[in-house]
């Protein structure tokens, strides 16, 4: 059994000194448990719209213990559902106003990136996916909108050098970052503006309006949950495992062969999760899915750090770029996403129980927790944003199945995508496997 740590990159390359842990009783207006972005940006917009407020945040562990500190670092307007999904779901007018606000959240975090954590290096280099095979061209070609342009092969070895890529679809609308990088420029900002940080301080909620913290009360009128994929709700949202590595910093001889000096986020169109970044000190940092569900939605540090899904990743890297063979990966690490039944996030403000809970982002949190924190704060403070009228807010997704069933369904369609793309890989034809599997999915 692994010990339960942030092994990331992006935790290792930080050097702070912790916030302290709660020593006292409290009486405050909000109390937020989890320093997460969900945590952290639900203050953010609190403290900004009535900066009266008294705000704690309780963190068990340190800022950035979670999957916000973990991540790829893509801020992406994507919303866990496709486009077309939605549409077919809520129409296209509704869809719209979700990808639009999207839009404009991340050059929202941009401003205050630039503004309050430079170190964060928040870069709007768009993003890239690509296709290896005709079957995720196919794919690919069907993604292309006003948003999504097509990249013929040269346009996209412009871009970047990818070994065996054969077009591509790319989008402006979308930056990279250091996550934890912009999570201690995030807490120092609340710190300043009067909103108390304890780490270290495991909470529970004792009653309505009232947590215990440690051997500690704390009494607030309205609490937020924002611990994600640490809620236990398992009918209601299940963890899966995202894990990534990253090589040592890569010469500039590499990076002048391989190009995307944009940084763009890049990723391949397969069926499993992929997803990758140039860091701003030049490594790469690639993640993907592929780890095994945790039977009855138990966290498991040993799946977070699955041997053989860190190994599958850094083939992936190689096989992207073969000039990888002699790099030596620094870091591997993982972290749960909650994934609801439908696939689409929640923001569920109880204005009579003064409770609150966000997430289910499954794995698209970045710009989706600076939303629903956005959206949070406006049903606490009761204004009239038309955020308010977004798909996800106060909305519950339908129940995941009873155990063993979801056990053996769930892992069966994780083996069944990577057979997908290997069937792909092979027959370079669109899988047939897929086709049976994409409906299940529900995404
Ligand atoms: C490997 C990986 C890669 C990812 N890549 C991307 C990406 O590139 N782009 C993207 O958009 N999304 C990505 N995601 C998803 C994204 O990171 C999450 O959706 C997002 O960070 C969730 O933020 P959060 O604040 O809701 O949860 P978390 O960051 O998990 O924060 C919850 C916090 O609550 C704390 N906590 C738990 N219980 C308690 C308690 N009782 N008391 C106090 N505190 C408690 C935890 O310690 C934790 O720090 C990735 C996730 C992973 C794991």
């Amino acid at each position: 059994m692994l010990p339960e740590r942030n092994l990331s990159l992006w935790a290792d390359s930080v050097n702070r000194t912790r916030s302290e842990t709660l020593n006292k009783n409290l009486d405050i207006d909000v109390a937020i448990i989890g320093g997460g972005f969900s945590g952290l940006w639900s203050a953010f917009h609190l403290i900004s719209g009535d900066p009266t407020l008294k705000i704690a945040l309780f963190e068990a562990h340190h800022i950035g213990f979670g999957a916000s500190g973990r991540n790829g670092g893509w801020l992406s307007a994507d919303y866990p559902v496709s486009r077309n999904t939605l549409i077919k779901r809520i129409g296209e007018e509704g869809t719209d106003s979700i990808f639009t606000a999207l839009k404009s959240s991340i050059d929202e975090v941009g401003n205050f990136a630039r503004d309050f954590a430079p170190t964060a290096s928040f870069t709007k280099g768009g993003s890239i996916s690509f296709a290896r095979n005709s079957a995720q061209a196919i794919r690919l070609r069907n993604s292309v909108d006003e948003d999504h342009h097509w990249l013929s092969n040269s346009e996209l070895t412009e871009k970047i050098l990818i070994a065996d890529s054969i077009c591509g679809v790319h989008t402006k609308s979308s930056a990279v970052v250091n996550p934890m990088e912009l999570l201690l420029g995030l807490a120092k900002y609340l710190t300043k503006k009067g909103v108390a940080i304890y780490e270290n301080s495991a909470a529970t909620i004792a009653e309505t309006g009232r947590l215990l913290v440690g051997s500690y009360f704390v009494t607030a009128p309205r609490i937020i949950n924002a611990v994600e994929a640490f809620r236990s709700a398992p009918r209601e949202q299940i963890p899966l495992y995202s894990l990534m590595v990253a090589t040592e910093p890569l010469t500039s001889q590499f990076w002048s062969e391989v190009g995307n000096f944009e940084r763009a986020t890049f990723a391949e169109g397969s069926h499993l999760i992929n997803y990758a970044q140039r860091t701003s000190d030049n490594r790469l940092a690639i993640g993907g899915r592929g780890a095994r569900y945790p039977f009855a939605s138990k966290r498991s540090t040993n799946i977070e750090n699955s041997a053989k899904t860190h190994e599958a990743l850094r083939a992936l890297a190689k096989s992207w770029f073969p000039q990888l063979s002699k790099v030596r990966f620094t870091h591997a690490w993982g972290g749960a996403i909650a994934i609801t039944r439908d696939w689409e996030p929640y923001l569920r403000w109880d204005k009579n129980r003064g409770y609150g809970e966000l997430g289910g982002y499954a794995g698209d949190g970045m710009t989706m927790s600076y939303l629903a924190g956005k959206a949070m704060a406006a049903e606490i403070l009761d204004n009239t944003s038309s955020i308010r009228a977004l798909r996800f807010v106060n909305r519950r997704s339908r129940n995941w199945e009873f155990e063993p069933l979801r056990f053996a369904a769930i892992n069966s369609l994780i083996k069944l995508t990577d057979l997908s793309d290997a069937e792909e890989r092979l027959t370079r034809k669109p899988s047939l496997i897929n086709r049976i599997i994409e409906p299940l999915i529900l995404r």
